[in-house]
């Protein structure tokens, strides 16, 4: 009987997520099964698009006049299903849950090798007159549009081709996994026919004779590789051996191991200090009970965290099920990963942004086939087609970047929640500084609390001084370092010991700015000031890419009194170096790691004691853990407080709880130094006694009066165009039409423009919406993003984004 598949496809001009129907040929109908990537006909052109097989349907349930007009399924692009039953689902809620696509929620499970990508040849109909034109084209008359770099003269020669009917374009789906390979010998002859060949060959046919003996212990299949390494011979030698029938040469699959070159020293379970071992009891004791319940560790830095973590997972592979634990991109330092590694060796696979597309892919294809059985990722990894899993790890669960700021707005703790429910494994959310939300969960017994109060080597935390910096201005000095913060940076250089130094970066940029007119050099796309990267030497936006010189005097006054102002890691790595001109510095930025591995070099040599300062953005405020470092200063502690965003002293108390925590971990006391313009700010008094606790409930007093999460639930609607106008009025609409249909408790703020307004030549308007209890919204925001799309062709664009992290 004829089967029909229910397939999403990729068209990005007609996104929908309702799978089209495609009768599946007789030749496939065993083969086709949900999960697997098809290339479809789709549209007038009937162009070969790429899609997902959601689901396969007998055809008699439909009529039979229609699957009649049914186009077949193209090709099939995989073997296997490369999504299970579980993540179809998954991509099913998330599209629901983030108001997203359904294919962009399937598209973001996948590893990026396996996204689909249709290609574009053209085909030549006619012999092509123009022989240059002729010349772009091979034997087969095929031109890869796609992949051909083409001068604007060429395509528009091409198109004119095109219209004359001389030649036509073909779609292909492209698929980009490459499996890796390499070469296995074997011999094939045995002992004897070996002894026997020997007395054939010339004996000045010393190659031949070589390779005869080599090939006396290859009677099991070996990489050829392996078996160059040690010998004066060579592939060609082998390829020679192969033709007269004495060797025989296959080409095998082989992983890509990011790690392979790393020598990572076998872990013991250490002793559990008693608040440890309570932590995972409870935890072990849900892995045993299959009870999903969330766990809230909430543990200050260096209370061992880490430890409970390896051992719970240690519990569920215990009872031969599987691990998955996420950590933010920027954690993901060699110590974390060398931390897992060390316990659970090669059953562990790694997933995050540094590794290349094949080594993502073959980590992937390890953890499919069951090969891996813990996971160690960032947000992405998420998705990892793990089954059977038994307990899941969510590290620094407070951190932002768990969010995913593109479409879809996913948030990967909600994921993870929902896996958890699916596999009747326990959830463990682990921090210093608990998100509110979740802190706010725990007090009423949504979550389990667990508690870690205690530094492992029973050292107090670090002593923090707070630094007033406005005494340093009245000094009318411009300098990054005041007197403590310089005097402590010498006494370490003296006993040898290391500095931590953290700029803060959030909400702060060196830009241009003219001394007499205050003129500030802007983005021509976008309103938003262009920053300063002395490494290109140009003016750069970051939010369009746009790029210009530096100016030598003023667009507007003609002054020469244009110069930067605001501190990047650059500036104060010079200062720092005329300040202290023996010290040995490393700076960490986006700038000085963004080739791949830098980021691990830094930390590896840093973590040698080649250094004496590690000077850097916030990525080096977690999960280092060095014993030589006693000092950690903050230069700048309160350039996040002034940003229009109800969680600033959040996010705030957190870097700096964060950043203190890399001090005196082992047996050297360490001392804390952060130097701020709101010495009073409740945020940062705190921080000074780091004390999450206090923290929580002044917080949560001001969220209450300002009716904000976690008592209020938010929505974030923008509407983008090109022409301001549009985009305003579009957002009225909508705020009308909220304000009939939601309940009178849901607040609406705005229309307002977005706090910065324009990007890429787009205008942005916002409605934020807070709400407590609200069940008409899923249907209203639907309807909302459906009429949103069909306007879409006039460049009008709406997005929605549940519970938004960032408000810029
Ligand atoms: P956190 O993640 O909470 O900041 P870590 O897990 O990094 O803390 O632990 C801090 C240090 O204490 C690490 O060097 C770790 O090896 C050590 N440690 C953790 N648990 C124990 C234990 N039970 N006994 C001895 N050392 C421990
Ligand atoms: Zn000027
Ligand atoms: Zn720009």
């Amino acid at each position: 009987m004829a089967k029909i598949a229910q397939v999403i496809v990729d068209v990005p001009t007609m996104q929908t997520n309702r799978p089209y129907s495609y009768l599946i040929p007789d030749s496939l109908t065993d083969a086709v099964q949900p999960g697997m990537r098809v290339a479809v006909p789709f549209g007038q052109g009937h162009r070969e698009v790429g899609g997902m097989v959601v689901a396969v349907n007998d055809a008699d349930t439909l009529d039979e006049t229609f699957s009649g007009k049914l186009k077949p399924l193209g090709a099939l692009l995989d073997l296997a299903p490369v999504l299970n039953e579980e993540l179809l689902a998954l991509s099913d809620w998330m599209a629901q849950h983030t108001f997203a696509f359904r294919i962009s929620t399937i598209q973001t499970m996948l590893p990026a090798a396996l996204k689909t990508k249709s290609h574009k040849f053209l085909v030549a109909d006619a012999s092509i007159d123009d022989p240059q034109l002729a010349s772009l084209f091979d034997d087969q008359r095929r031109l890869d549009f796609t992949a051909a770099s083409l001068t604007d003269e060429q395509t528009d020669a091409l198109a004119k081709l095109q219209q004359r009917q001389i030649i036509h374009a073909e779609y292909q789906v492209a698929d980009r996994a490459r499996v890796k390979t390499a070469t296995w010998v074997k011999s094939s002859l045995s002992t004897t026919e070996i002894e026997t060949a020997r007395k054939d060959v010339r004996p000045n046919a010393i190659k031949q004779l070589r390779v005869l003996t080599r090939l006396m212990d290859l009677q099991e299949a070996r990489p050829l590789q392996d078996v160059l390494a040690d010998e004066r011979l060579t592939r060609a030698d082998f390829t020679a051996a192969a033709k007269k029938g004495w060797a025989e040469l296959s080409e095998r699959e082989v992983y890509r191991d990011p790690y392979a070159d790393h020598q990572i020293a076998k872990t013991a379970p250490l002793t559990l200090q008693p608040d440890q071992q309570s932590a995972v009891n409870a935890i072990t004791d849900a892995i045993d009970a299959h009870d999903p319940k969330t766990f809230l560790l909430q543990g200050v830095t260096g209370s061992g965290k880490t430890e409970v973590y390896l051992q719970s997972i240690a519990a569920a592979l215990a009872q031969h099920k599987t691990a998955l634990m996420l950590v933010p991109e920027i954690a993901l330092t060699p110590q974390m990963v060398n931390r897992v590694k060390g316990r659970f060796g090669h059953q562990v696979a790694v997933l995050h942004s540094g590794l290349s597309a094949g080594e993502k892919y073959d980590e992937w294809r390890r953890i499919e086939r069951h090969e891996a059985a813990v996971v160690v990722g960032a947000r992405s990894a998420a998705f990892a087609p793990l089954t059977n899993i038994g307990l899941i790890v969510m590290d620094e669960e407070h951190e932002t970047s768990y969010k995913q700021e593109d479409n879809p707005r996913y948030h990967a703790r909600d994921v993870l929640l929902w896996r958890a429910q699916r596999h009747h494994a326990p959830v463990v959310l682990g921090s210093a500084t608990p998100s509110l939300e979740s802190r706010a969960r725990a007090e009423r017994h949504v979550y389990t609390r667990l508690a870690l109060p205690h530094r492992i080597n029973q050292q107090p935390l670090p002593p923090v001084k707070i630094i007033d910096m406005r005494e340093q201005l009245k000094a009318h000095t411009e300098s990054n370092f005041s007197t403590p913060l310089l005097e402590a940076l010498k006494v370490r250089l003296e006993r040898h010991e290391q500095s931590v130094l953290m700029l803060n970066r959030r909400g702060f940029s060196s830009f241009v700015m003219c001394r007499d007119c205050g003129f500030v050099l802007k983005c021509p796309n976008c309103d938003i000031s262009l920053v300063l990267h002395m490494d290109s030497h140009t003016m750069k936006c970051h939010y369009c890419g746009h790029e210009e010189p530096i100016p030598r005097i003023c667009p507007n006054c003609h002054s020469k009194r244009i110069s930067y102002y605001g501190s990047g890691t650059e500036k104060v790595a010079a200062e720092l170096n005329s300040l202290l001109p023996d010290a040995r510095i490393i700076r960490m930025d986006v700038d000085t790691t963004r080739r791949k591995g830098m980021h691990e070099k830094l930390l590896n040599s840093f973590g040698q004691h080649k250094a004496d300062i590690l000077l850097g953005t916030q990525m080096i405020a977690k999960g280092l853990d060095y014993p030589d470092v006693t000092l950690v200063g903050v230069l700048n502690a309160d350039t996040a407080l002034g940003l229009p965003d109800f969680r600033s002293s959040e996010r705030t108390f957190q870097l700096l709880t964060q950043v203190s925590g890399r001090a005196g971990r082992a047996d050297k006391p360490g001392e804390v130094l952060i130097q701020t313009f709101n010495p009073d700010h409740y945020a940062i008094q705190l921080a000074k006694t780091q004390d999450y606790e206090r923290f929580f409930r002044v917080e949560m007093g001001i969220r209450h009066m300002g009716n904000y999460p976690p008592y209020f639930f938010t929505a974030l609607i923008t509407a983008s165009d090109k022409d301001e106008g549009v985009a305003a009025k579009k957002m009225f609409e909508l705020s009308d039409q909220l304000k009939q249909t939601l309940s009178p408790d849901t607040i609406i703020l705005g229309p307002t423009p977005r706090p910065i307004a324009r990007i890429k030549n787009r205008y942005y308007y916002q409605i934020v919406l807070k709400y407590k209890r609200e069940p008409k919204l899923q249907s209203v925001l639907d309807g909302i993003l459906d009429d949103a799309q069909r306007e879409q062709r006039n460049g009008l664009q709406v997005a929605i984004d549940m519970e938004p992290q960032s408000f810029i």
